[in-house]
C-alpha cells in the first residue's frame, strides 16, 4: 500500500493469472492454451499488416472482423457483434454496461475467478450459486430474482457443460435481466447458444480466440447478442479505449475466423487427446470430471492435489491447482500434444508408484 493510491486501488483484490514461466523445456499445461499454433493464414495476415500502415490508428469499429464473425455464425449482423482485447476485456465491459443494477448478480460458486474480481471492481453485488455435488450447474437454481447472470459453459475449471436446452431455460426464465454465457471453451465439444440470440434480447454470448483458435497471445474476444446489448458495450468501450484491437490483432483474428479448416483440424486433435488422457488418468486411479473443454479436472483419491502439483513441477510439468474450498484436491490439466500428455501420465505413474510425495502444499 502506498499513500498515493486511490481508495479504489486499495480496495482491489486482483485476479491472479496462471503462471507464464520464463524457463525453457517446461511442459506447460496450466493456462489452457492450445498446443497447436495458429493457422499459417493468420501469421500471413499479421505479416501483411506489419508495415507502413502501423503509423495509422486501426479501425475503431473493427468492421472487417465483426463482419467475419457475423458471417461465421450466420443469421447474425455485424452490429450484433462486439469485439475486445481478449474476452476478459469484453467481460469487464459487460459487467459495467449490463450487469450493474440494484439486485445482486448470480454466478456459480465454482467458476471463472475473474467474475468476482469484475464485480468488486465495479461494485456490483453478487451471490454465488453452489454447483451440485457432481460439480454441475443446475438451471433451476437460476430461476430467482437477480440483477443478471453469468455462466461459463463449459464451466471453468470443471470443464462440465450444460446442454443448450438447459441454458435456454435460464435465459427464458429471466426476461428482466441479462444472461451472459461465457463460451470460451465451447468449441471443444459443447453446444453453443449463439443461435438463440435472435430469439432472446437478454442473451449475450461471449467467445474468445485464445483457445480453439490458438491466439491467446493476440488478445481477441467478442460478444454476440441483440444490437441493443451491443450498443451498451460500445458506449462503455468508447468511454474507455476507442482502439482496443490493434491492426495486427484485427488482421490476424479475421484470418483465424475465416480459416475453418485449421480450426476444425486442431480442435478435433485436442478432443482426441482429451479422450486418451482421460482414459490414462482413469487407469491411474484418478476421478476425472467429464470435460467439454481443452482441459480436464481430476483428483486422485489417495494423493493430495497440491502435493501432486508440486511434485509434477519438480519434473518440469506445470498444471493448475486452486487452493479453494471444494476443489483443492483437483488438478486442472490443459490438454497438450499427445507427447506432452504421455509425459504427464508417465510422471504421474512414477509419482503414484513411488513413496508419498513430501513436498509442501504451496499454492501453484
Ligand atoms: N472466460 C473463461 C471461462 C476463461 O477461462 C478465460 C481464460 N482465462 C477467459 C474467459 C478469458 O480469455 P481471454 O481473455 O484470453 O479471451
Amino acid at each position: 500500500m502506498n499513500r498515493y493510491w486511490s481508495q479504489v486501488a486499495k480496495s482491489l483484490t486482483p485476479y491472479v493469472p496462471g503462471e507464464q514461466p520464463k524457463l525453457a523445456n517446461l511442459v506447460k499445461l496450466n493456462t489452457n492454451e492450445n498446443p497447436y499454433g495458429p493457422s499459417p493464414k493468420v501469421l500471413a495476415a499479421i505479416h501483411a499488416e506489419t508495415g507502413d500502415t502501423l503509423r495509422l490508428y486501426p479501425d475503431p469499429l473493427a468492421s472487417r472482423l465483426r463482419a467475419a464473425i457475423a458471417a461465421y455464425h450466420g443469421q447474425i449482423e455485424a452490429r450484433q457483434v462486439f469485439v475486445g482485447n481478449g474476452s476478459d476485456e469484453v467481460l469487464a465491459h459487460v459487467f459495467l454496461a449490463l450487469l450493474k443494477h440494484e439486485q445482486p448478480i448470480l454466478f456459480p460458486d465454482i467458476s471463472y475467478s475473474f467474475y468476482p474480481v469484475y464485480a468488486n471492481l465495479y461494485q456490483i453485488t453478487y451471490e454465488t450459486v453452489p454447483l451440485s455435488a457432481q460439480f454441475e450447474i443446475r438451471a433451476g437454481d437460476y430461476l430467482r430474482p437477480n440483477g443478471g447472470i453469468v455462466i461459463a459453459n463449459p464451466n471453468a475449471p470443471t470443464g462440465r457443460a450444460l446442454p443448450a436446452s438447459e441454458i435456454e431455460r435460464i435465459v427464458a426464465g429471466n426476461p428482466d435481466s441479462v444472461v451472459v454465457i461465457d463460451e470460451a471453451y465451447v468449441d471443444f465439444g459443447a453446444e453453443s447458444v449463439v443461435p438463440l440470440v435472435n430469439k432472446y434480447p437478454n442473451l449475450l454470448v461471449v467467445h474468445t480466440l485464445s483457445k480453439a483458435r490458438s491466439l491467446a497471445g493476440l488478445r481477441v474476444g467478442f460478444a454476440v447478442g441483440h444490437a441493443d446489448l451491443i450498443e451498451a458495450l460500445e458506449r462503455v468501450k468508447d468511454s474507455f479505449n476507442s482502439y482496443p484491437l490493434d491492426r495486427l490483432a484485427q488482421a490476424g483474428a479475421t484470418a483465424a475466423i475465416e480459416d475453418r479448416e485449421w480450426f476444425e483440424r486442431t480442435r478435433q486433435a485436442v478432443m482426441r487427446s482429451r479422450a486418451h488422457l482421460t482414459a490414462d488418468l482413469t487407469a491411474l486411479g484418478f476421478a476425472v470430471l467429464p470435460s467439454s473443454a481443452n482441459f480436464v479436472f481430476a483428483r486422485h483419491p489417495g494423493r493430495d492435489g497440491g502435493e501432486l502439483a508440486q511434485a509434477l513441477r519438480q519434473r518440469s510439468i506445470i498444471v493448475r491447482h486452486f487452493k479453494l474450498p471444494r476443489i483443492d484436491q483437483f488438478l486442472r490439466i490443459t490438454i497438450g500434444t499427445d507427447e506432452q500428455c504421455m509425459g504427464l501420465v508417465t510422471a504421474l505413474r512414477e509419482l503414484l508408484e513411488g513413496p508419498q510425495a513430501t513436498a509442501s502444499t504451496e499454492d501453484t
